[in-house]
Formats: C-alpha cells, sequence, structure tokens
C-alpha cells in the first residue's frame, strides 16, 4: 500500500513515527508498504549563508531516531559551539539556535545546492545516510518562504514571528512568497494521484499544510486522487497542543476549534480537500456538523505523547 502523508516538521514527524510502528518497521525495505511524507518547505530559510529546511530536517532527524525528544526539535546530544562564534563575530542571531551537529547538515546541503542539484535529490542524498523506511519529498524544488504581514506594518520572515516573536504580533496575513511561481518536485503531485491513502497530518494547518497546498497543482491532485484523503486534527479542546497553531488560525479567519479546521479543509465531495476528518473525543460534540458538512468525521484519541499513543492514531487514521 502506498501512503503520503503531507506534513510540516514536529506535529507530522510524531505521527509518521507512529505510522512506521504500525505498519511494521522499515517499510520501504519490506517493499509492501511504502511512505511518501510530503514535506512543507515555506519555514525555510537562508541564515548565515547556509539554507536551512527546518521541517525537512525534523521529520530526517526523527525518523533516523537522531532528534532530542525532550526539547522537541534538533539533534539529540547537540553543542551550540559555532553558534557562539558566530555571536561573537556579530553575525548570529540570538533569537535561532543553530546546533553544531545540525550546522553539518545545513553545510551538507547548502554545498549540494550551491552545485546545482535540485532539493528534493539533496533531500534524498541527505537522507540515504540514515535509512528511513519513508520517502521524503519536499513539497517544491523552488524557493517557498512564508512571510507575515504584521498589523502593524511590518513584514517579517515567518521564522523570525515564530521563534524571535513568538507569535505574539498580531499577524494580518501570511505571504507565502513564491508559491506563485512554484511548481510540486518531481514526484509529488504523482504520489498523492498513484496513493492508496493520503493523510493530512496533525500539523499547522496554515503554515505547514496551508503551506503546501498552496503550491500550484498540490491541491489539485489531492482532489483528483482516487485514495481516501485523511485529515487529523492538529487542535484538541479548542487549543493547539503544542506550538502557537491557533495564532495562525485567527490570523486566517478560522476557530481554533478541531471542527473548524475540518470544516476549513472542506469535504471532498463539495469542492473541498478532505474526505473524513479525526477529532479528539474531547471535542465529540463537533461530529455532527462535520458530517452534515460532508465529512466522515470520527472522535478518537489525539495525543501523541508516546509511540504506543501514536501508533494508536495511524492505525485510526488508516480505519477512517
Ligand atoms: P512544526 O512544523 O514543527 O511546527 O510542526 P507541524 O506543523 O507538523 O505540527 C505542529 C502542530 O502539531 C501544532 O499545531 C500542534 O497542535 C500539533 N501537534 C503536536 N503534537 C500533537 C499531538 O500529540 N496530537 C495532535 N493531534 N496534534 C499535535
Ligand atoms: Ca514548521
Amino acid at each position: 500500500m502506498r501512503t503520503v502523508v503531507i506534513t510540516g516538521g514536529v506535529g507530522g514527524a510524531r505521527f509518521i513515527r507512529g505510522l512506521q510502528s504500525h505498519l511494521g518497521e522499515g517499510p520501504i525495505a519490506g517493499g509492501a508498504e511504502q511512505i511518501t511524507a510530503i514535506v512543507n518547505v515555506a519555514d525555510d530559510m537562508w541564515m548565515n549563508g547556509l539554507r536551512i529546511t527546518p521541517d525537512l530536517d525534523s521529520i530526517m532527524y526523527a525518523l533516523a531516531g537522531a532528534n532530542d525528544e525532550e526539547r522537541g526539535w534538533g539533534r539529540r546530544g547537540e553543542t551550540e559551539r559555532v553558534s557562539a562564534e558566530l555571536v561573537a563575530y556579530g553575525l548570529g542571531h540570538s533569537w535561532f539556535t543553530l546546533g553544531d551537529l545540525d550546522l553539518g547538515t545545513h553545510i551538507a546541503r547548502t554545498d549540494l545546492l550551491r552545485q546545482g542539484i535540485p532539493l528534493s535529490d539533496v533531500v534524498a542524498r541527505l537522507c540515504a545516510r540514515w535509512g528511513l523506511g519513508a520517502r521524503l519529498l519536499p513539497a517544491t524544488d523552488s524557493e517557498v518562504e512564508t512571510h507575515v504581514h504584521t498589523t502593524d506594518g511590518e513584514v517579517l520572515h515567518f521564522q523570525e514571528w515564530w521563534v524571535r516573536y513568538r507569535a505574539t504580533r498580531p499577524a494580518e496575513r501570511f505571504e507565502y512568497r513564491g508559491s506563485d511561481v512554484a511548481t510540486p518536485a518531481p514526484g509529488v503531485a504523482q504520489a498523492i494521484r498513484e496513493a492508496d491513502r493520503v493523510i493530512l497530518a496533525p500539523s499547522n494547518p496554515v503554515v505547514s499544510v496551508g503551506a503546501v497546498l498552496a503550491i500550484d497543482g498540490i491541491a489539485q491532485a489531492l482532489r483528483e486522487t482516487s485514495a481516501r484523503v485523511v485529515g487529523i486534527s492538529p487542535i484538541i479542546g479548542g487549543r493547539a497542543v503544542r506550538g502557537m497553531a491557533d495564532a495562525c488560525l485567527a490570523t486566517i479567519g478560522v476557530a481554533a476549534e478541531a471542527g473548524s479546521v475540518g470544516l476549513h479543509y472542506g469535504a471532498r465531495l463539495a469542492g473541498g480537500l478532505i474526505d473524513a476528518w479525526l477529532i479528539d473525543t474531547v471535542d465529540a460534540s463537533a461530529l455532527p456538523e462535520l458530517q452534515r458538512a460532508g465529512i466522515a468525521a470520527s472522535a478518537v484519541p489525539l495525543w501523541m505523547t508516546d509511540l504506543e499513543l501514536s501508533c494508536q492514531l495511524a492505525a485510526d487514521a488508516l480505519r477512517a
């Protein structure tokens, strides 16, 4: 079976690990089960001359088992000696940490990109080292970067708004800069069209999944695939589980409620993007409205606090 997951970073990574555990270790090696992750790139940026791709790295490190579980991002056993040197030269950023091991990845990536290799091939090269049991595809090979237009008239790169200001500066709108000329990376539209099932991970609906869907052709492929498209709510009990997704939803005028996010994606049979939507049991009161809208909604536990729970959620998603 070919399973495609459309995803951002950490929320999606937890889900994909659960999916792998549910389908059996090393699905790609086994051949029968294939997982393709289509990953957001709009958090990417240039920093100190290096191309940083946070969501791709979150997934790569998590599937490799090399991630820092406690901190929730980056590499386990990380040090920050290089970063401290950059700060000493006045070139560092106090609000964005570049770990030493992580910098190794960024240097390797930037080296390959500068040789003219497209991002999707670079990602394949970097992932080959780890043997992830899943194929990672950037949504696009083009540079698409989310910018935030604040209500006080400033335009910030998404990372600055998110990491430096913790999404506290009211945003008027998000701009997926570059998405108007971007095309899906090789294999992306085909993976969606030929999938047996497609899952929208419990990732940020605006700046992760939304930024993937902003690339011309991807939403269309979702509407056209014969696969069932199942989404999982990143909102539980009216709150983003981790992170500040509620601030992003407010900006696009969607309530931070599991039901509202499902309705925002919309039923495929009414021109939307999903066939089924999983909400947490605490949000079960939203089921009738979702079902009336033509979405096969069900309420199951959505917390992925350990691998067993992520695995159970993956099983529920495949059943949906
Ligand atoms: P990022 O790119 O690293 O911010 O990660 P994603 O966009 O993939 O995921 C962020 C979203 O994951 C947040 O909006 C959270 O609400 C959601 N999330 C994180 N942990 C969980 C969880 O255990 N369960 C569910 N349902 N959602 C989660
Ligand atoms: Ca992200």
